[in-house]
């Protein structure tokens, strides 16, 4: 049977992975994110692709390739394909599953237009924040549960409340029977017809005929992430995913790194972000220094460590236990907290050191009311501004740009904002940086860390990506016959492996055939 990859992104680029993978006629699919490079050309926040014509307006710009059969029926307007059988890239396609490396945006951000019937594999911890992100967010839906829209005079409309759940198949090795509660939980007002489909928890054997897939996880800024092995009829393929060997479970992406030796690798799909950095800095020394900064001041504290960056927020805590200072934080990083503390991270509601802001606010979403209702009898879990200004040496603020309406509840004087995010500025986030510094200097905070520019080189970031020394480690220990680099901007630092392995630079959307 052939063996074929086609890289449809992620090439010559941080980000927007999407890797068709054929063994004769099973198709898998590892990772399908969003470039926001690309993205960015034609859109931002204002102007967005529109979703009453369902996958149009992405086919157009080739933000979607054109592959008809992957895409959900109802997000096709009629003829819809007629304006692609021409494009060079047009062809079918029906993968049996999608494999998701890690959280991240730009690696499962357009999983919403895929059809609803495929399964996504991923690890335990990846799900639980795919859903959290769902539950508690305005502009992310379908990841989980898909709203079916319906087509009327050549407008796509969601009226009829049918919600279809996404399969799940997961890897984990411990985790209690709330996931399966929490998997189960709507929080959404209407819904007509409900089609359930229940989580699946596997251990590291995730087989999906005829692939054997098998997950390891490794470190990366988000929990969850993981590296995955393939092995098809042409042999091992293996897929890094995003990983680092310096953050908090660096140990994880090591013994990874060690057990590719007893892999017989065919192809080593590998990512390449980071390879120049010489200087690394750990979580350990973020943690350090943000600790410094913490004990130094004697007002307020503000964190902005990005969003799901649940390692540097462990750091924040425990920074926080050391200070006596108790950690404010958004509702949405409760939400998410909790659903993380069904397999083992600390749970808000015990927890004396974590608290959260009390927001003023006319309506409050139904997610949110939920989560009051909750911890409404949890003494000292609501924080409001006046707690805030009255002892502002009690507290760190973890928050970012868009909470810093925050700032003009509590009206805060003096103090220091730390910055200490670990995702590239071009992956996730689009920062502002004229904007966070107007508001700094109108409250009189001093920044700490490096806000866009020489971000590499701020000891409050760590990044999220291996280095050069760390890759070579991970090539000479696969010892692949074929390395393809993938989310890489340097890709030429691949060139000095050329006389261990046939190193393939792909071109979006080139066949490259595996014998
Ligand atoms: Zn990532």
């Amino acid at each position: 049977m052939t063996v074929k990859l086609t890289f449809y992104d992620g090439v010559n680029c941080i980000g927007g992975n999407k890797i068709l993978l054929e063994d004769g006629e099973y198709a898998i699919f590892l990772d399908f994110g969003i470039n926001f490079n690309e993205e960015n050309k034609y859109f931002d926040e204002f102007l967005r692709p529109r979703q009453i014509f369902g996958i149009y307006d992405l086919l157009h710009l080739n933000l979607l390739p054109p592959l008809r059969g992957l895409y959900r029926e109802d997000l096709e307007l009629p003829n819809i394909w007629d304006n692609f059988e021409g494009h060079f890239l047009y062809r079918k396609v029906e993968p049996i599953a999608i494999l998701i490396s890690h959280a991240h945006l730009d690696h499962l951000g357009y999983l919403p237009y895929i059809t609803h019937q495929v399964p996504v594999i991923t690890s335990l911890t990846s799900a639980l924040i795919i859903k959290s992100l769902e539950d508690t967010s305005k502009n992310l839906s379908d990841l989980c549960f898909v709203k079916l829209k319906n087509e009327r005079d050549g407008i796509l409309k969601a009226e009829e409340n049918i919600i279809f759940q996404r399969k799940y198949i997961t890897y984990s090795e411990n985790h209690s029977d709330k996931v399966f509660e929490f998997w189960k939980r709507i929080e959404r007002k209407r819904i007509n017809e409900l089609h359930e489909n229940p989580l699946e928890v596997k251990n590291q054997n995730l087989k999906i005929d005829p692939f054997e897939i098998m997950f390891f996880p490794v470190d990366h800024s988000i929990p969850g992430a993981g590296s995955f092995t393939i092995k098809t009829s042409s042999g091992w393929i293996v897929y890094t995913g995003d990983l680092r060997l310096h953050g908090r479970n660096g140990h994880l992406t090591k013994e990874f790194i060690n057990k590719l030796k007893h892999i017989d690798v065919k192809v080593l799909i590998c990512e390449g972000t980071h390879p120049d950095i010489e200087k690394i800095y750990t979580e350990d020394d973020v943690k350090e220094k943000a600790l410094e900064i913490v004990k130094s001041c004697h007002h307020y504290v503000i964190a902005d460590f990005g969003p799901r960056n649940i390692d540097r927020l462990m750091s924040f805590l425990e920074i926080g236990k050391e200070t006596g200072r108790r950690l404010v934080l958004t509702l949405k990083d409760i939400y998410l907290l909790e659903s993380l503390s069904f397999i083992g991270y600390p749970d808000p509601k015990r927890d004396e050191f974590i608290t959260f802001y009390e927001k003023p606010k006319g309506n409050y979403d139904p997610w949110e009311k939920n989560l009051l209702e909750r911890y409404k009898d949890i003494p000292g879990k609501a924080v409001n501004s006046k707690d805030i200004r009255k002892n502002p040496q009690d507290y760190i603020l973890c928050i970012s740009y868009y909470d810093f309406h925050l700032l003009l509840d509590i009206l805060p004087d003096m103090g220091v904002y730390i910055f200490s995010s670990s995702e590239a500025f071009n992956e996730e986030m689009k920062i502002d940086q004229q904007k966070i510094e107007n508001w700094l200097k109108y409250f009189n905070l001093e920044i700490r860390g490096n806000l866009v520019e020489k971000r590499e080189e701020s000891p409050l970031h760590a990044s999220g990506h291996i280095h050069g020394d760390g890759l070579s480690e991970l090539i000479s220990n696969a010892k692949p016959e074929i390395l393809i680099p993938v989310h890489s901007e340097k890709a030429d630092f691949f060139e000095k492996f050329k006389d261990i392995c046939k190193i393939i630079y792909p071109e979006k959307g080139k066949v490259i055939y595996i014998d």
